[in-house]
C-alpha cells in the first residue's frame, strides 16, 4: 500500500484567503494559516489611550474572536477601563457572555452566564523588559495605531470555560441500563452486571 508522502507537502504556503462578513460589507482577509489571527474586532486607538481615555467597550460575534461557536452561540460583550502606568496603560477588562454546555454526565445543555476579569498591559516598546506575564503584555510600536485585544479576549474565555462540565457537582447522570435521567426521578433498574470478557464467544460456532 502507498501512503502519501508527508514530506511533499512542505513548502506549500498555507495561506488561506478568507472571507469574512461584517455588518453588510464583505471583507477579504488573508491570514497565515490555521489558527492565525483573521482580524481584530475588539482593539483600542493607542492615540486615544495617549489622550486619557478612560473607559471603552465593544462587542463582537465569537465567531469573529474565533472562539469555538459550539461553546460560545451568543455575542461577547467587552467593557473596559484604561489607567496611565509607566511606559504605558494598565487595563481591567470584563467580557461577558453566554456559553453553552452539556452537562458530561447526564447531557442537559445549559446556558451559563461568563463574567471574565482579566488585567493587562499596553506598554510602549522597550518598556516592556522583563514585566509581568506575557501573555496579557502588548507592546506596541511608536507608529502603531491600535492595541488589538481579541486573543487576551479569547484565551480569558476559552481557558476560563472547564473541560468536564458539569450541571451540578452532584449530577446523578443517565441510567446506563435504560437511559433514564436520574437527577428528574429513579428509574428503578438494577445495577448492570459486569461483563464477562468471554461473553463475546458464547454465540460463536465454529462453521461445520
Ligand atoms: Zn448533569
Ligand atoms: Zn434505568
Amino acid at each position: 500500500m502507498l501512503l502519501p508522502q508527508l514530506d511533499s507537502l512542505d513548502g506549500i504556503e498555507a495561506q488561506v484567503a478568507i472571507i469574512q462578513m461584517t455588518a453588510g460589507d464583505w471583507r477579504p482577509v488573508v491570514a497565515d494559516g490555521p489558527g492565525s489571527m483573521l482580524c481584530s474586532v475588539m482593539r483600542v486607538a493607542i492615540l486615544d489611550l495617549r489622550r486619557g481615555l478612560e473607559t471603552f467597550s465593544a462587542e463582537a460575534e465569537p465567531a469573529e474572536l474565533g472562539l469555538p461557536g459550539d461553546w460560545f452561540p451568543h455575542r461577547v460583550a467587552l467593557a473596559a477601563t484604561a489607567a496611565a502606568v509607566p511606559g504605558g496603560w494598565c487595563l481591567d477588562l470584563e467580557i461577558r457572555t453566554v456559553a453553552r454546555r452539556a452537562c458530561d454526565r447526564c447531557l442537559a445543555e445549559l446556558e451559563p452566564a461568563v463574567l471574565e476579569q482579566e488585567r493587562c498591559w499596553i506598554l510602549e516598546q522597550g518598556q516592556a523588559a522583563g514585566q509581568r506575564e506575557e501573555d496579557r503584555l502588548l507592546e506596541v510600536a511608536p507608529d502603531q495605531e491600535w492595541a488589538e485585544l481579541d486573543q487576551i479576549v479569547r484565551d480569558a474565555l476559552c481557558l476560563a470555560q472547564p473541560e468536564y462540565f458539569l450541571c451540578a457537582s452532584d449530577c446523578r447522570g443517565l441510567c446506563p441500563g435504560c437511559g433514564q435521567n436520574l437527577n428528574e426521578r429513579d428509574c428503578g433498574c438494577r445495577p448492570p452486571a459486569p461483563a464477562s470478557p468471554l461473553q463475546a464467544l458464547a454465540g460463536l460456532r465454529r462453521p461445520d
